[in-house]
């Protein structure tokens, strides 16, 4: 037995590689990636093709299909038809547009009824306080008071 040095102290110490390598390099793209579940057999085509045709997931008939008594495109009953609800909101925003150039912008809004009056048409007894808004243009058919 020969007499050998001892230290006490972990500064002085080699220290292991990989705590080394702990501590200084930069964090590893693996601690990152989120670990998806993935499938453990293989499902075979057979199955896999009755998942996907299954009953349930094919496309439904629907019968619940009319035309639509104003323009004769087709629409789910008991619902508003696209076609004719856009026409109308294309022409409200006509004349939302006319009461902004006419008027200069919603804060002089006045407090009363509106009155929309189309070409021919001449204002009622009954909408004389009212705020009258022309348009140069023909009643729609669809457009009614
Ligand atoms: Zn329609």
């Amino acid at each position: 037995l020969s007499p050998a040095l001892a230290v006490n102290g972990p500064q002085i110490l080699p220290q292991s590689h990989h705590s080394i390598d702990e501590e200084n390099s930069e964090p590893s793209f693996l601690d990152n990636i989120f670990w998806m579940a993935a499938p453990k057999k293989r499902r075979t085509i057979e199955v896999n093709r009755c998942r996907r045709r299954h009953p349930n997931k094919l496309i439904k008939v629907k019968y619940n299909i009319e035309p639509c008594p104003e323009c004769g495109n087709m629409k789910l009953k008991h619902t508003l038809c696209g076609f004719c609800y856009e026409k109308v909101r294309k022409e409200t925003a006509m004349i939302r547009k006319q009461i902004s150039i006419t008027e200069g912008g919603p804060l002089n809004t006045p407090a009363v009824e509106s009155v929309v009056l189309y070409e021919n048409e001449t204002p009622s007894e009954a909408d004389k306080d009212k705020r009258i808004v022309e348009r140069n243009r023909k009643r729609p058919y669809w457009f009614n008071m």
